[in-house]
């Protein structure tokens, strides 16, 4: 049975076709520069050439359109027909506290998507616009939301409430929401099947670090807290964004600095991070290089990237009384060792003994811990275009 995936985002649609009957990739694409010029398509199904084609796509139906044609295309394509797609998966970022689980795309569900442009303003919007597109374009199946926040609804209101008047979160729904949650609920159910241990009776901590980064307490299968907030601005340092500081700085900026709104929003979001501190560039990979050739703020910033990551690990660790096993995930989770090893480094006392040989294998999914190491230590790949495909297939069924 072929699932459809589809990532709208403001200027891209990202695409996936699976097989749910052995969870295998049929193909995978990006429409990119949507509106802008110079727009394409990329495209590679399984055992086939990858192909790029290069074509004015002035709006979110034309590509789609032209993603759905390039699936049924006779040489590059993974179908014969569309009408072989059995149902298609969305992702959609903010779902507030209205789901906790994915849902089959119905008009409240789409009001209640649209609800949410306020808090999730990058990324709502083009989500919808997606769903919309593609319900009109495959009008005979079921279109399932798979939110990014609807795994962490399980986190309880002593971790999720911030230390503001009631009423903030009463009448403006201010509080945590935490997002990356289909990325944190895949690894932590792989890690489970890898460990050979049900989820009910595991404490993970699950770290995502991406251009985003993002840190769960994951207990016996539930996220009970997680480091990004009301927005994914907070917690652990990112590519671009500074993650936690302290509120007054903000003050202090308009203040002293006379910087207005979208200033702000721009050096927090976009300017800030490993970019911001390193001067050297928002792609650890850069950021790493630089260190190894001596580079005093790429250093600093290196050291705070990991400092944050402690901090978290630490409180986490606390939160679950123990921890079992710790999973990386995302660019640099999953192919960083450096980041790994420095992480691991402080970690003994909970038990943590890092084998470094496995920790530098190039094998993708592992265990990097030495055979005694009380507490395990993961890599896992993550794959949530996969989950949501599988969250939607339970719908069709
Ligand atoms: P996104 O959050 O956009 O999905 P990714 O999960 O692809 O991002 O992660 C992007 C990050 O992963 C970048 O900082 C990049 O430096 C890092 N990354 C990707 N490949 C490697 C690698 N081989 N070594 C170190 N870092 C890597």
């Amino acid at each position: 049975m072929y699932i459809l995936v589809i990532n709208s985002g403001s200027s891209s649609v990202k695409y996936k076709l699976f097989d749910v009957r052995n969870n295998a990739e049929l193909a995978k694409g990006i429409v990119e520069r949507i509106g802008l010029d110079k727009s394409s398509l990329t495209q590679q199904a399984f055992s086939k050439d990858e192909i790029r084609l290069n074509r004015r796509v002035t709006d979110h139906n034309q590509a789609i359109k032209f993603a759905l044609q390039m699936l049924a295309h006779e040489q590059y394509g993974a179908i014969r027909n569309t009408d072989e797609i059995a149902a298609c998966g969305h992702r959609v970022v903010h779902g507030g506290e209205e789901f906790s689980g994915s849902v089959v795309i119905t008009g409240r569900v789409m009001k209640a998507i649209k609800s949410h442009f306020d808090i999730a303003p990058l990324h709502n919007p083009p989500n919808l616009l997606g769903i919309k597109v593609a319900k009109k374009l495959l009008p005979k199946i079921r279109h399932v939301a798979v939110f990014d926040t609807a795994f962490h609804q399980t986190i309880p209101p002593s971790a999720f409430l911030y230390g503001l008047p009631y009423s903030f979160y009463e009448k403006d729904k201010i509080r945590r929401y935490g997002f990356h949650g289909t990325s944190h609920r895949y690894v932590a159910q792989r890690a489970s099947e890898i460990l050979k241990r049900p989820q009910s009776r595991l404490k993970l901590i699950t770290v995502h670090l991406g251009n985003g980064c993002s840190i769960t307490a994951v207990k016996n299968g539930k996220s009970i807290n997680t480091s990004m907030g009301f927005t994914p601005l907070e917690g652990l340092v990112m590519g671009t964004r500074s993650g936690d500081i302290d509120p007054a700085v903000v003050f202090h900026l308009m203040h002293k600095k006379k910087l207005s709104y979208y200033a702000i929003d721009e050096l927090l979001n976009k300017k800030s991070g490993l970019l911001g501190m390193s001067e050297v560039g928002s792609d650890m990979r850069d950021v790493y290089n630089a260190v190894k050739k001596g580079n005093r703020k790429a250093r600093l910033a290196f050291e705070v990237f990991i400092d944050r990551i402690h901090k978290y690990v630490g409180s986490y660790a606390v939160a679950m009384d123990g921890v079992d096993a710790i999973v990386f995930t995302a660019g640099i989770g999953e192919n960083h060792a450096p980041t790994r090893a420095a992480v691991c480094r402080n970690l003994s006392f909970l038990g943590v003994r890092l084998d470094a040989a496995k920790n530098n294998s190039s094998v993708k999914e592992k265990i990097i811990t030495t055979a005694g190491s009380k507490t395990k230590v993961l890599v896992v790949p993550t794959n949530e275009e996969l989950l949501i495909a599988q969250e939607t297939h339970k719908f069709v069924k």
